[in-house]
């Protein structure tokens, strides 16, 4: 199981949620950030401190955001544009950086209205 992040987080990205995870399973996207599925230990850290409510545990993401769950793991198995291999399970986030790719789901978005 895992936790998710969903659209809220698309142009946001404050990363409050990559202080509070105890494994560095939060990882940096171009528009969003991404929690690898398989590294993620379930505790919920990360969730309460999401200033929008992107972050939601995989059984209870709504249904406008389902497709998120896919586009969460696709961003470790997929070739993403600009990179030349998938990006795997590298075991920590903090060490990897920003990536300046996205998923296709967050990638296909127009530019987010921001309140933050
Ligand atoms: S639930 Fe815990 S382990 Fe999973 S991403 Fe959030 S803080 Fe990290
Ligand atoms: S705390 Fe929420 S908005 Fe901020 S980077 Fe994490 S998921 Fe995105």
């Amino acid at each position: 199981m895992t936790y998710v992040i969903a659209q809220p987080c698309v142009d946001v990205m404050d990363r409050a949620c990559v202080e509070e995870c105890p494994v560095d399973c939060i990882y940096e996207g171009g528009r969003s950030l991404y929690i690898h599925p398989d590294e993620c230990v379930d505790c919920g850290a990360c969730e309460p401190v999401c200033p929008v409510e992107a972050i939601f545990y995989e059984d209870d993401v709504p249904d406008e955001w389902e497709p998120y769950l896919n586009d969460n793991a696709e961003f470790f198995t997929e070739v993403l544009p600009g990179r030349d291999a998938p990006l795997g399970s590298p075991g920590g986030a903090a060490k990897l950086g920003p990536t300046g790719s996205d998923a296709p789901l967050v990638a296909s978005l127009p530019p987010q209205e921001t309140d933050t």
